[in-house]
Protein backbone atom coordinates (compact mmCIF):
# COMPACT_ATOMS: atom_id res chain seq x y z
CA UNK A 1 0.00 0.00 0.00
CA UNK A 2 1.27 3.52 -0.88
CA UNK A 3 0.07 5.21 2.71
CA UNK A 4 0.69 6.99 5.39
CA UNK A 5 0.58 6.36 9.45
CA UNK A 6 0.21 10.04 10.30
CA UNK A 7 -0.30 13.66 9.18
CA UNK A 8 3.32 13.92 10.86
CA UNK A 9 4.54 11.72 7.99
CA UNK A 10 3.66 14.39 5.46
CA UNK A 11 5.48 17.53 6.75
CA UNK A 12 7.93 18.50 4.23
CA UNK A 13 9.20 16.80 1.48
CA UNK A 14 8.06 19.34 -0.58
CA UNK A 15 8.61 19.41 -4.65
CA UNK A 16 10.81 22.14 -6.61
CA UNK A 17 8.65 23.66 -10.01
CA UNK A 18 10.46 26.05 -12.96
CA UNK A 19 9.38 29.20 -12.44
CA UNK A 20 9.05 31.24 -15.44
CA UNK A 21 10.88 34.97 -15.09
CA UNK A 22 11.58 37.60 -17.11
CA UNK A 23 14.85 36.71 -18.63
CA UNK A 24 14.15 33.34 -18.80
CA UNK A 25 15.88 31.01 -21.72
CA UNK A 26 18.84 33.64 -21.61
CA UNK A 27 19.43 33.85 -17.69
CA UNK A 28 20.02 31.00 -14.44
CA UNK A 29 16.44 28.80 -14.07
CA UNK A 30 15.01 29.60 -11.20
CA UNK A 31 13.05 26.57 -9.20
CA UNK A 32 10.49 27.27 -6.61
CA UNK A 33 10.35 25.05 -3.47
CA UNK A 34 6.53 24.57 -2.45
CA UNK A 35 6.30 24.48 1.29
CA UNK A 36 2.69 25.17 1.34
CA UNK A 37 2.18 21.81 -0.04
CA UNK A 38 3.50 20.35 3.51
CA UNK A 39 0.38 19.35 5.95
CA UNK A 40 0.53 22.09 7.80
CA UNK A 41 0.36 24.47 5.02
CA UNK A 42 3.73 26.08 5.34
CA UNK A 43 7.74 25.36 5.94
CA UNK A 44 7.13 26.09 9.57
CA UNK A 45 5.82 22.56 10.03
CA UNK A 46 9.51 20.76 9.55
CA UNK A 47 10.70 23.16 12.61
CA UNK A 48 7.69 22.61 14.59
CA UNK A 49 8.57 18.38 14.38
CA UNK A 50 12.04 19.58 14.67
CA UNK A 51 11.89 21.54 17.82
CA UNK A 52 9.13 19.18 19.78
CA UNK A 53 10.78 16.05 19.22
CA UNK A 54 14.22 17.30 20.23
CA UNK A 55 12.41 18.70 23.41
CA UNK A 56 11.20 15.23 23.87
CA UNK A 57 14.20 13.93 23.65
CA UNK A 58 15.54 16.29 26.01
CA UNK A 59 13.01 15.58 28.83
CA UNK A 60 11.69 18.93 28.24
CA UNK A 61 8.39 18.10 27.39
CA UNK A 62 6.72 14.87 28.25
CA UNK A 63 3.13 13.55 28.25
CA UNK A 64 0.39 15.96 29.16
CA UNK A 65 2.48 18.84 28.59
CA UNK A 66 1.80 22.31 27.47
CA UNK A 67 3.55 23.50 24.13
CA UNK A 68 3.93 27.24 24.14
CA UNK A 69 5.05 29.93 21.44
CA UNK A 70 4.85 33.53 20.27
CA UNK A 71 4.51 33.28 16.58
CA UNK A 72 2.64 35.49 13.67
CA UNK A 73 1.13 32.18 12.75
CA UNK A 74 2.73 29.47 10.82
CA UNK A 75 4.79 28.32 13.94
CA UNK A 76 1.94 28.56 15.40
CA UNK A 77 -0.14 26.20 12.95
CA UNK A 78 3.13 23.94 12.66
CA UNK A 79 3.25 23.28 16.37
CA UNK A 80 -0.58 23.25 16.94
CA UNK A 81 -0.79 20.43 14.44
CA UNK A 82 2.21 18.48 15.91
CA UNK A 83 0.82 19.13 19.10
CA UNK A 84 -2.94 17.91 18.46
CA UNK A 85 -1.15 14.99 16.57
CA UNK A 86 1.06 14.25 19.77
CA UNK A 87 -1.71 14.78 22.28
CA UNK A 88 -0.44 18.10 23.94
CA UNK A 89 -2.11 21.00 24.85
CA UNK A 90 -0.55 24.50 23.18
CA UNK A 91 -1.23 28.12 23.58
CA UNK A 92 0.08 30.96 21.42
CA UNK A 93 0.80 34.83 21.75
CA UNK A 94 0.04 36.21 18.27
CA UNK A 95 0.45 40.42 17.60
CA UNK A 96 -2.91 41.89 16.50
CA UNK A 97 -1.45 42.81 13.18
CA UNK A 98 -1.92 38.96 12.52
CA UNK A 99 -4.64 38.21 9.28
CA UNK A 100 -7.67 36.47 10.79
CA UNK A 101 -7.27 33.57 8.71
CA UNK A 102 -4.27 32.83 10.06
CA UNK A 103 -5.84 32.81 13.74
CA UNK A 104 -8.60 30.86 13.18
CA UNK A 105 -6.41 28.23 11.98
CA UNK A 106 -4.67 28.07 15.06
CA UNK A 107 -8.08 27.34 16.86
CA UNK A 108 -9.53 25.14 14.23
CA UNK A 109 -6.40 22.64 15.50
CA UNK A 110 -7.67 23.04 18.70
CA UNK A 111 -5.01 25.73 20.32
CA UNK A 112 -5.48 28.21 22.68
CA UNK A 113 -4.74 31.46 21.24
CA UNK A 114 -3.42 35.07 22.93
CA UNK A 115 -3.79 38.54 20.76
CA UNK A 116 -1.39 41.53 22.46
CA UNK A 117 -1.62 44.57 20.44
CA UNK A 118 1.18 44.67 17.45
CA UNK A 119 3.80 47.36 17.43
CA UNK A 120 5.11 47.14 21.25
CA UNK A 121 8.76 47.84 21.76
CA UNK A 122 11.06 44.65 22.84
CA UNK A 123 11.18 45.49 26.56
CA UNK A 124 7.03 45.99 26.87
CA UNK A 125 5.83 43.22 28.99
CA UNK A 126 2.66 42.83 26.80
CA UNK A 127 5.19 42.16 23.82
CA UNK A 128 3.94 38.50 22.53
CA UNK A 129 6.99 37.27 23.28
CA UNK A 130 7.46 38.24 26.77
CA UNK A 131 3.46 37.25 27.29
CA UNK A 132 4.45 34.13 26.13
CA UNK A 133 7.71 33.87 28.06
CA UNK A 134 5.52 34.58 31.15
CA UNK A 135 3.17 31.90 30.65
CA UNK A 136 5.27 28.89 30.44
CA UNK A 137 6.72 30.12 33.81
CA UNK A 138 2.98 29.65 35.58
CA UNK A 139 1.94 26.64 33.67
CA UNK A 140 3.28 23.29 35.31
CA UNK A 141 4.37 20.90 32.12
CA UNK A 142 4.83 24.20 29.84
CA UNK A 143 8.06 24.17 27.42
CA UNK A 144 8.65 27.51 25.53
CA UNK A 145 9.29 26.00 21.76
CA UNK A 146 11.77 29.54 21.32
CA UNK A 147 12.09 29.40 17.56
CA UNK A 148 13.84 32.71 17.65
CA UNK A 149 17.09 31.11 20.09
CA UNK A 150 16.20 27.05 19.32
CA UNK A 151 18.91 25.49 17.55
CA UNK A 152 16.07 22.81 16.24
CA UNK A 153 14.99 25.16 14.26
CA UNK A 154 17.92 26.01 12.03
CA UNK A 155 18.51 22.88 12.51
CA UNK A 156 15.74 20.95 11.21
CA UNK A 157 16.06 22.75 7.54
CA UNK A 158 19.67 21.16 7.91
CA UNK A 159 18.23 18.02 8.20
CA UNK A 160 15.49 18.26 6.02
CA UNK A 161 15.33 21.48 3.39
CA UNK A 162 18.81 21.46 2.57
CA UNK A 163 19.20 17.33 1.51
CA UNK A 164 15.90 17.61 -0.16
CA UNK A 165 16.64 20.85 -2.54
CA UNK A 166 20.63 18.77 -3.00
CA UNK A 167 18.90 15.51 -4.56
CA UNK A 168 16.20 16.86 -5.98
CA UNK A 169 18.49 19.28 -7.88
CA UNK A 170 21.32 16.27 -8.56
CA UNK A 171 23.54 18.56 -6.50
CA UNK A 172 23.42 21.11 -9.70
CA UNK A 173 21.85 23.92 -7.37
CA UNK A 174 24.33 27.11 -7.65
CA UNK A 175 22.21 29.22 -5.45
CA UNK A 176 19.56 29.80 -3.05
CA UNK A 177 17.35 32.52 -2.00
CA UNK A 178 15.32 32.61 1.04
CA UNK A 179 13.45 35.27 3.13
CA UNK A 180 14.76 35.80 6.69
CA UNK A 181 12.83 35.97 10.01
CA UNK A 182 14.01 34.03 12.64
CA UNK A 183 17.08 32.88 10.07
CA UNK A 184 16.01 29.10 10.97
CA UNK A 185 15.25 28.51 7.03
CA UNK A 186 18.50 30.05 5.11
CA UNK A 187 20.74 29.08 8.31
CA UNK A 188 20.12 25.85 8.31
CA UNK A 189 19.23 24.81 4.71
CA UNK A 190 22.06 27.25 3.61
CA UNK A 191 24.80 25.54 5.80
CA UNK A 192 23.64 21.87 4.32
CA UNK A 193 23.99 23.34 0.54
CA UNK A 194 27.39 24.92 1.38
CA UNK A 195 28.69 21.82 2.97
CA UNK A 196 27.15 19.59 0.47
CA UNK A 197 28.71 22.03 -2.40
CA UNK A 198 31.81 22.06 -1.08
CA UNK A 199 31.40 25.78 -0.28
CA UNK A 200 30.75 26.81 -3.57
CA UNK A 201 26.78 27.49 -3.21
CA UNK A 202 25.96 31.33 -2.76
CA UNK A 203 22.92 32.21 -0.13
CA UNK A 204 21.06 35.23 -0.40
CA UNK A 205 18.45 36.63 1.94
CA UNK A 206 15.39 38.03 0.34
CA UNK A 207 14.44 41.08 3.24
CA UNK A 208 11.44 43.74 3.22
CA UNK A 209 13.36 46.93 2.35
CA UNK A 210 13.18 48.25 5.50
CA UNK A 211 13.73 45.38 7.70
CA UNK A 212 16.99 45.59 9.69
CA UNK A 213 18.60 42.44 8.05
CA UNK A 214 18.92 44.44 4.73
CA UNK A 215 20.44 47.27 6.29
CA UNK A 216 17.19 49.12 7.12
CA UNK A 217 15.85 51.35 10.04
CA UNK A 218 13.21 48.46 11.46
CA UNK A 219 10.36 50.47 10.51
CA UNK A 220 7.20 48.28 10.07
CA UNK A 221 6.47 46.93 6.55
CA UNK A 222 3.69 45.00 5.34
CA UNK A 223 4.96 41.77 4.32
CA UNK A 224 4.15 39.31 7.27
CA UNK A 225 6.47 37.12 9.43
CA UNK A 226 9.93 37.60 7.09
CA UNK A 227 12.40 40.45 7.77
CA UNK A 228 13.10 41.63 11.66
CA UNK A 229 11.14 45.02 12.36
CA UNK A 230 12.61 47.65 14.99
CA UNK A 231 10.38 49.35 17.23
CA UNK A 232 11.83 52.92 17.35
CA UNK A 233 11.52 52.85 21.39
CA UNK A 234 13.30 49.65 21.55
CA UNK A 235 16.66 49.93 23.61
CA UNK A 236 18.41 47.34 22.78
CA UNK A 237 17.88 45.68 19.38
CA UNK A 238 18.50 41.47 19.70
CA UNK A 239 18.74 39.47 16.43
CA UNK A 240 18.02 35.80 16.85
CA UNK A 241 20.27 33.21 17.52
CA UNK A 242 18.59 31.27 14.82
CA UNK A 243 20.26 33.42 12.36
CA UNK A 244 23.96 32.88 11.58
CA UNK A 245 24.67 35.20 9.53
CA UNK A 246 28.06 33.90 8.70
CA UNK A 247 26.31 31.18 6.29
CA UNK A 248 24.47 34.39 4.50
CA UNK A 249 26.69 35.91 1.65
CA UNK A 250 24.46 38.99 0.87
CA UNK A 251 20.79 40.22 1.34
CA UNK A 252 18.86 41.78 -1.07
CA UNK A 253 15.91 44.55 -0.11
CA UNK A 254 13.14 44.21 -1.64
CA UNK A 255 10.68 46.83 -1.30
CA UNK A 256 6.50 46.19 -0.21
CA UNK A 257 5.49 47.18 -3.32
CA UNK A 258 7.38 44.77 -5.07
CA UNK A 259 7.03 41.72 -3.13
CA UNK A 260 3.30 42.40 -3.27
CA UNK A 261 3.12 42.85 -6.95
CA UNK A 262 5.27 39.71 -7.32
CA UNK A 263 2.35 37.56 -5.52
CA UNK A 264 0.13 39.31 -7.03
CA UNK A 265 1.60 38.10 -10.44
CA UNK A 266 2.52 34.68 -9.25
CA UNK A 267 -1.38 33.66 -8.53
CA UNK A 268 -2.18 35.21 -11.98
CA UNK A 269 0.39 34.12 -14.43
CA UNK A 270 2.17 30.60 -13.10
CA UNK A 271 -0.89 29.55 -11.02
CA UNK A 272 1.23 29.57 -7.88
CA UNK A 273 -0.99 31.11 -4.88
CA UNK A 274 1.30 31.69 -2.13
CA UNK A 275 2.44 34.78 0.59
CA UNK A 276 3.83 37.92 0.76
CA UNK A 277 7.08 36.91 1.39
CA UNK A 278 6.77 34.17 -1.28
CA UNK A 279 6.90 37.59 -3.33
CA UNK A 280 9.97 39.10 -1.82
CA UNK A 281 11.79 35.98 -2.27
CA UNK A 282 10.78 35.36 -5.97
CA UNK A 283 11.65 39.84 -6.66
CA UNK A 284 14.87 38.91 -4.92
CA UNK A 285 15.71 35.36 -6.74
CA UNK A 286 14.72 37.23 -10.47
CA UNK A 287 17.10 39.92 -9.41
CA UNK A 288 19.79 36.54 -8.56
CA UNK A 289 18.85 34.89 -11.59
CA UNK A 290 19.02 37.93 -14.29
CA UNK A 291 22.96 37.96 -13.45
CA UNK A 292 23.50 34.43 -14.04
CA UNK A 293 23.77 31.94 -16.86
CA UNK A 294 22.30 28.88 -17.86
CA UNK A 295 24.72 26.91 -16.45
CA UNK A 296 23.69 28.35 -13.38
CA UNK A 297 20.84 27.09 -11.03
CA UNK A 298 18.40 28.90 -8.43
CA UNK A 299 16.67 27.60 -5.81
CA UNK A 300 13.97 30.00 -4.21
CA UNK A 301 11.72 28.69 -1.27
CA UNK A 302 7.75 29.98 -1.08
CA UNK A 303 7.60 29.28 2.78
CA UNK A 304 3.45 29.58 3.04
CA UNK A 305 -0.13 29.67 1.03
CA UNK A 306 -1.22 32.81 -0.58
CA UNK A 307 -5.17 31.54 0.85
CA UNK A 308 -4.64 33.35 4.31
CA UNK A 309 -3.69 36.62 2.98
CA UNK A 310 -6.61 36.83 0.78
CA UNK A 311 -8.41 39.71 2.22
CA UNK A 312 -4.83 41.63 2.03
CA UNK A 313 -2.53 40.86 -0.82
CA UNK A 314 -4.94 39.63 -3.10
CA UNK A 315 -7.57 42.44 -2.05
CA UNK A 316 -7.73 45.42 -4.58
CA UNK A 317 -9.66 47.21 -1.56
CA UNK A 318 -6.76 46.64 1.29
CA UNK A 319 -4.02 47.51 -1.37
CA UNK A 320 -5.94 50.81 -2.85
CA UNK A 321 -6.51 52.18 0.76
CA UNK A 322 -2.37 51.64 1.70
CA UNK A 323 -1.28 53.23 -1.90
CA UNK A 324 0.25 50.35 -3.02
CA UNK A 325 -2.36 50.19 -6.19
CA UNK A 326 -1.83 53.91 -8.26
CA UNK A 327 -6.15 53.29 -8.73
CA UNK A 328 -7.83 54.36 -12.23
CA UNK A 329 -6.91 57.49 -13.83
CA UNK A 330 -9.41 58.41 -15.79
CA UNK A 331 -11.24 60.00 -12.51
CA UNK A 332 -9.97 62.77 -10.04
CA UNK A 333 -7.52 60.49 -7.28
CA UNK A 334 -6.93 61.42 -3.56
CA UNK A 335 -3.03 61.90 -4.58
CA UNK A 336 -3.92 64.10 -7.05
CA UNK A 337 -4.98 66.98 -4.51
CA UNK A 338 -1.22 66.42 -2.93
CA UNK A 339 0.80 68.84 -5.05
CA UNK A 340 4.61 66.99 -5.61
CA UNK A 341 6.32 70.24 -3.93
CA UNK A 342 3.55 69.33 -0.89
CA UNK A 343 4.61 65.70 -1.28
CA UNK A 344 8.43 66.40 -1.50
CA UNK A 345 8.59 68.01 2.05
CA UNK A 346 8.54 66.03 5.36
CA UNK A 347 4.68 65.04 6.81
CA UNK A 348 4.17 67.53 9.45
CA UNK A 349 3.92 64.70 12.49
CA UNK A 350 4.19 65.22 16.48
CA UNK A 351 6.25 61.78 17.91
CA UNK A 352 4.27 60.80 21.18
CA UNK A 353 7.38 61.38 23.12
CA UNK A 354 6.88 65.25 22.58
CA UNK A 355 5.69 67.39 25.37
CA UNK A 356 2.38 69.23 25.21
CA UNK A 357 4.62 72.50 24.69
CA UNK A 358 6.18 71.33 21.73
CA UNK A 359 3.15 70.02 20.52
CA UNK A 360 1.34 73.34 21.01
CA UNK A 361 3.64 75.53 19.26
CA UNK A 362 3.64 72.95 16.04
CA UNK A 363 -0.28 73.07 15.73
CA UNK A 364 -0.41 77.09 16.35
CA UNK A 365 2.30 77.44 13.57
CA UNK A 366 -0.16 75.24 11.40
CA UNK A 367 -2.86 77.49 12.48
CA UNK A 368 -0.37 80.96 11.70
CA UNK A 369 -0.05 79.41 8.21
CA UNK A 370 -3.66 78.85 7.81
CA UNK A 371 -4.05 74.79 7.77
CA UNK A 372 -6.54 73.03 10.15
CA UNK A 373 -4.40 72.85 13.50
CA UNK A 374 -4.50 68.74 13.58
CA UNK A 375 -1.43 66.84 13.05
CA UNK A 376 -0.82 63.06 13.03
CA UNK A 377 1.16 61.59 16.14
CA UNK A 378 2.77 57.94 17.21
CA UNK A 379 5.99 56.47 17.53
CA UNK A 380 7.86 57.83 14.70
CA UNK A 381 10.77 59.49 15.02
CA UNK A 382 10.66 62.82 13.85
CA UNK A 383 12.95 65.53 12.02
CA UNK A 384 15.44 63.01 9.43
CA UNK A 385 13.86 62.50 6.33
CA UNK A 386 11.43 59.03 7.14
CA UNK A 387 7.89 59.23 6.93
CA UNK A 388 5.63 57.43 9.05
CA UNK A 389 4.12 54.31 7.98
CA UNK A 390 0.44 53.48 8.56
CA UNK A 391 0.66 51.69 12.11
CA UNK A 392 2.47 54.41 12.63
CA UNK A 393 -0.26 56.79 12.53
CA UNK A 394 -1.81 55.46 15.66
CA UNK A 395 -3.20 58.77 16.95
CA UNK A 396 -3.92 62.76 16.36
CA UNK A 397 -3.44 66.07 18.22
CA UNK A 398 -5.91 69.20 17.66
CA UNK A 399 -4.68 72.59 19.41
CA UNK A 400 -8.57 73.22 20.84
CA UNK A 401 -8.45 70.25 22.44
CA UNK A 402 -5.28 70.05 23.80
CA UNK A 403 -5.56 73.57 24.93
CA UNK A 404 -8.65 72.69 26.81
CA UNK A 405 -7.08 70.24 28.41
CA UNK A 406 -3.94 72.18 29.55
CA UNK A 407 -6.63 75.03 30.86
CA UNK A 408 -8.47 72.39 33.21
CA UNK A 409 -5.37 71.01 34.64
CA UNK A 410 -5.64 67.65 33.04
CA UNK A 411 -2.12 67.67 31.52
CA UNK A 412 1.11 70.27 32.22
CA UNK A 413 3.35 71.45 29.21
CA UNK A 414 6.40 69.91 30.10
CA UNK A 415 4.10 66.21 30.01
CA UNK A 416 4.20 63.88 27.20
CA UNK A 417 2.01 63.88 24.74
CA UNK A 418 1.23 60.41 24.30
CA UNK A 419 -0.98 59.75 26.99
CA UNK A 420 -3.05 62.01 25.57
CA UNK A 421 -3.61 61.53 22.04
CA UNK A 422 -6.88 61.71 20.05
CA UNK A 423 -8.40 58.78 17.23
CA UNK A 424 -6.25 58.53 14.63
CA UNK A 425 -6.66 60.74 11.17
CA UNK A 426 -8.85 58.64 8.65
CA UNK A 427 -6.13 57.29 5.74
CA UNK A 428 -6.32 57.59 2.40
CA UNK A 429 -3.99 55.69 -0.40
CA UNK A 430 -3.20 58.27 -2.89
CA UNK A 431 -5.11 55.62 -5.99
CA UNK A 432 -8.55 56.32 -4.50
CA UNK A 433 -10.96 57.58 -5.79
CA UNK A 434 -11.08 61.52 -4.40
CA UNK A 435 -15.04 61.69 -4.37
CA UNK A 436 -15.00 58.60 -2.04
CA UNK A 437 -12.53 60.32 0.46
CA UNK A 438 -14.35 63.74 0.31
CA UNK A 439 -17.78 61.91 1.14
CA UNK A 440 -16.15 59.69 3.89
CA UNK A 441 -14.47 63.02 5.56
CA UNK A 442 -18.18 65.06 5.24
CA UNK A 443 -20.02 62.04 6.74
CA UNK A 444 -17.66 61.84 9.77
CA UNK A 445 -16.94 65.90 9.61
CA UNK A 446 -13.59 65.47 9.80
CA UNK A 447 -11.22 68.08 8.21
CA UNK A 448 -7.44 66.69 7.78
CA UNK A 449 -6.97 63.23 6.70
CA UNK A 450 -3.73 61.19 5.83
CA UNK A 451 -2.69 60.30 2.17
CA UNK A 452 -0.82 56.94 2.01
CA UNK A 453 1.53 56.20 -0.98
CA UNK A 454 2.83 52.40 -0.93
CA UNK A 455 1.82 52.15 2.86
CA UNK A 456 3.47 55.58 3.77
CA UNK A 457 2.28 58.72 4.59
CA UNK A 458 3.30 61.61 2.02
CA UNK A 459 1.05 64.46 2.59
CA UNK A 460 -2.09 65.80 4.59
CA UNK A 461 -5.32 66.96 2.78
CA UNK A 462 -8.72 68.25 3.95
CA UNK A 463 -12.52 68.65 1.98
CA UNK A 464 -11.13 72.03 -0.27
CA UNK A 465 -8.27 70.20 -1.63
CA UNK A 466 -10.45 67.37 -2.63
CA UNK A 467 -13.11 69.80 -3.80
CA UNK A 468 -9.90 71.49 -5.38
CA UNK A 469 -9.65 68.77 -7.62
CA UNK A 470 -13.18 67.64 -8.77
CA UNK A 471 -13.39 71.08 -10.09
CA UNK A 472 -10.54 70.81 -12.19
CA UNK A 473 -11.33 67.32 -13.43
CA UNK A 474 -14.81 68.35 -14.04
CA UNK A 475 -13.40 71.50 -15.93
CA UNK A 476 -11.34 69.42 -17.99
CA UNK A 477 -13.85 67.12 -19.19
N1 LIG B 1 7.83 33.59 5.43
C1 LIG B 1 6.84 33.10 6.18
C2 LIG B 1 5.45 33.11 5.62
C3 LIG B 1 7.09 32.63 7.45
O1 LIG B 1 6.09 32.16 8.20
C4 LIG B 1 8.42 32.68 7.95
C5 LIG B 1 8.69 32.26 9.34
N2 LIG B 1 8.38 33.28 10.28
C6 LIG B 1 9.43 33.18 7.13
C7 LIG B 1 9.10 33.60 5.87
C8 LIG B 1 10.87 33.26 7.58
O2 LIG B 1 11.44 32.01 7.84
P1 LIG B 1 12.51 31.83 9.00
O3 LIG B 1 11.85 32.14 10.30
O4 LIG B 1 12.92 30.41 8.93
O5 LIG B 1 13.63 32.76 8.76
Amino acid sequence: MDVHESALELIGRTPLVRLRTPDDGRSAPVYAKLEYLSVGGSIKDRIALGMIEQAERDGLLRPGGTVIEATSGNTGAGLALVAAAKGYRAVLVLPDRTSAEKIATLRAFGAEVEVRPAGLPAEDPEHPLNVAARIAEQTPGAWLAGQYDNPANPGAHYLTTGPEIWRQTDGRITHLVSCIGTGGTISGTGRYLKEASGGTVRVIGADPASSVYSGGDGRPYFVEAAGHFRHPETVEDVWPQSYHQDVVDDVLPVTDRDSLLTVRRLAREQGLLVGGSAGTAVAAAERVAAGLGPDDLVVVILPDSGRQYLSKYFDDGWLLRLGFLDGDGSAARVGDALPAAVRAQPLPYVNRRATVGEALALLRARRAGGAEPVLPAGPCPTGGERRPTAPELSGSLALDTLTRAVELGQIAPGDPVGDHLGAPLPQFGAGQPAVAALAELTERGVETAVVLHDGQAVGLIGPQDLHAVLRAAGAAR
